[in-house]
């Protein structure tokens, strides 16, 4: 049984204040994006998997750490499945780059299993699995274009017309999320004067699913954002001038990632978006032009 799932850009990410029990609320936008994950699977007496793909691996466990082996068990649990599975994960998604490929091999994992065992969940019962995995995790399960708002993983769709095309730009280390986060709420304290207060209940601007209903790529240009970039340029301040160069080279706008470091470039049409792919990789990034929104984890053979 093989399922694909699509890794994710945000095209606009608020973060609230921080709260008491660390965590932030979030309002955010999410597209599932033409960069795949796979996940094959195939009954086995215990749990095992295997990875492979042409990202760089580093980092990704192969135990019960990794989220589509503990996708797999948890529906096993759930449904009183006895036997166990072997997940064979093929990855495109760069790890650790703030495009939820993690959440993406759980949410194949459990479109999988419940494909091969035959365990038929209804989707709001995968949906309830999907987020006790992860905050992205539902988004991966549902793909297309939707406002992510609680931790990210309270889910509504978006309407969203025509395609978006994107330059990615990958970078080979990973940046730790958890890490990100610390770097922002430490930005916010140290500047809280000329920031002012922060909203607890943050909400998707308004300009945004205009943008997205419209298939405009200019006016979704003009209202991208990511309250994150400001604390992942600060660990990885190497990346500024890869915005700035994408940005001078003809993108529409540029933006990182989720909690990055992958940085996402918006072009006006596909040919465009090939025109700026061309001139990142001449100068030696590892670009990659990829379109949204697509489906999410589904069964492909
Ligand atoms: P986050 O969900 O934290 O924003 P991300 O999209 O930046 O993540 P991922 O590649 O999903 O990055 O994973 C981050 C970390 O999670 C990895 O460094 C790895 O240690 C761990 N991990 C667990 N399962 C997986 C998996 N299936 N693929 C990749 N990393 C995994």
């Amino acid at each position: 049984m093989r399922v694909r799932a699509p890794g994710k850009i945000n095209v606009y990410l608020e973060v609230g204040a921080l709260q008491h029990d660390g965590y932030h609320e979030l309002a955010t936008a999410f597209q599932a994006v033409s960069l795949f994950e796979d996940v094959v699977a195939t009954h086995a007496d215990g749990f095992t998997m295997s990875v492979g793909g042409a990202v760089d691996l580093d980092g990704v466990p192969t135990d019960d750490r990794n989220l589509a082996l503990r996708a797999a068990r948890l529906l096993a649990a759930e449904t009183g499945y006895e036997a166990g599975v072997h997940l064979d994960v093929h990855k495109q998604v760069p790890v650790a780059g703030g495009m939820g490929g993690g959440s993406a091999d759980a949410a194949a994992a459990l479109v999988a299993c419940d494909a091969l065992w035959d365990t038929r969940l209804t989707g709001p019962e995968l949906h309830r699995l999907a987020a006790r995995l992860g905050a992205d995790v539902p988004f991966a399960l549902r793909g297309g274009t939707a406002i992510g708002t609680g931790r990210g993983d309270v889910l509504n769709p978006a309407l969203a017309r025509g395609r978006f095309d994107w330059v990615l730009v990958t970078s080979v280390d990973g940046v730790s999320t958890p890490k990100v986060y610390g770097e922002l709420d430490a930005h916010r304290e140290r500047h809280k004067v000329d920031i002012g207060p922060i909203a607890t209940r943050p909400s998707v601007d308004a300009e945004v699913l205009h943008a997205l209903r419209a298939g405009d790529p200019a006016m979704l240009a003009a209202a991208l954002r990511n309250d994150l970039q400001v604390a992942t340029l600060r660990l990885r301040p190497d990346l500024a001038a890869v915005l700035e160069h994408g940005e001078a080279s003809g993108a529409l706008a540029g933006l990182v990632s989720g909690s990055g470091p992958t940085l996402a470039f918006l072009c006006g049409s596909p040919e465009h978006a090939l025109e700026l792919r061309t001139v990142l990789a001449a100068a030696g990034h590892d670009a990659l032009h990829v379109h949204g929104p697509v489906p999410g984890a589904r069964v492909v053979g």
